[in-house]
């Protein structure tokens, strides 16, 4: 899959600015909302398609530790940047609240962070309908050599029952499966976050209640 990513690609880019085009070009409509539909079809199949390729990545062991130093609130910050216009469409409040004892600079593996954030920040976004997103980023136990950063990505939206809260991380694994037409993905998101943190020695686990919110935490060595 990850050798032909190319060929699946290509044509499916080649939709999508089609379909743009025409949206762009046409005066009538419902053209413009056929063409709409065909747009957001194409983005899905090519987000769907995107998470797929990053998985088989991971599964065939190309994801390797690599390690660079980097400036935590920055990468934190273009996270936030990417999602404040989905949060501020919804009306939902997206924060960072990164502790004093966390130094400016950290060395870790900056991509695979990055790509962890994104989904947990994303998750909390799509899964809230009012209230809060907050990131807290902490420093919670240091030993000689390492220490060990701590991300929590709190929101207030629809929570996850606890028989569910292990299920989550499993691929392919949605409570709220595309049929109720509610939420869109996947359900590749949390796998993959779990794998990541599988190559960067890290952990996460989740508290959540029903109607109230979720908390996820995931701890790295840095
Ligand atoms: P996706 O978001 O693509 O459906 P994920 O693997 O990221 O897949 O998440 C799996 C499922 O876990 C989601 O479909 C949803 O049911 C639940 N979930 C994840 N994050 C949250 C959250 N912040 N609040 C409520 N439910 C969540």
């Amino acid at each position: 899959i990850a050798n032909m990513s190319h060929d699946i690609r290509t044509p499916l880019t080649g939709l999508l600015g089609m379909a743009q085009i025409i949206q762009n070009r046409s005066t009538d409509r419902e053209t413009q909302h056929d063409a709409n539909l065909l747009i957001s079809s194409a983005e899905e199949l090519l987000n769907l398609f995107n998470e797929i390729i990053e998985l088989v990545q991971i599964e065939s062991g190309h994801i390797k530790e690599k390690r660079e130093d980097f400036a935590l609130f920055n990468l934190i910050q273009h996270n936030i940047n990417l999602l404040m216009p989905a949060a501020k469409h919804k009306h939902v409040s997206l924060d960072m609240r990164i502790s004093a004892d966390v130094p400016e600079y950290l060395n870790a593996n900056k991509i695979l962070l990055d790509r962890i954030i994104l989904n947990l920040l994303s998750n909390a976004i799509k899964f809230t309908e009012q209230g809060s997103v907050v990131l807290y980023a902490n420093l919670s136990k240091a030993d000689t050599d390492n220490l060990l950063l701590e991300i929590v990505v709190e929101d207030t939206g629809i929570g996850i029952p606890k028989d569910k809260q292990d299920v989550i991380f499993d691929h392919f694994s949605r409570l709220n499966p595309s049929y109720q037409g509610l939420y869109k993905g996947s359900g590749l998101g949390l796998y993959t976050v779990k794998r990541y943190l599988d190559v960067l020695e890290g952990d996460i686990r989740v508290e959540s209640q029903v109607g109230k919110g979720s908390r996820f935490t995931f701890t790295i060595p840095v």
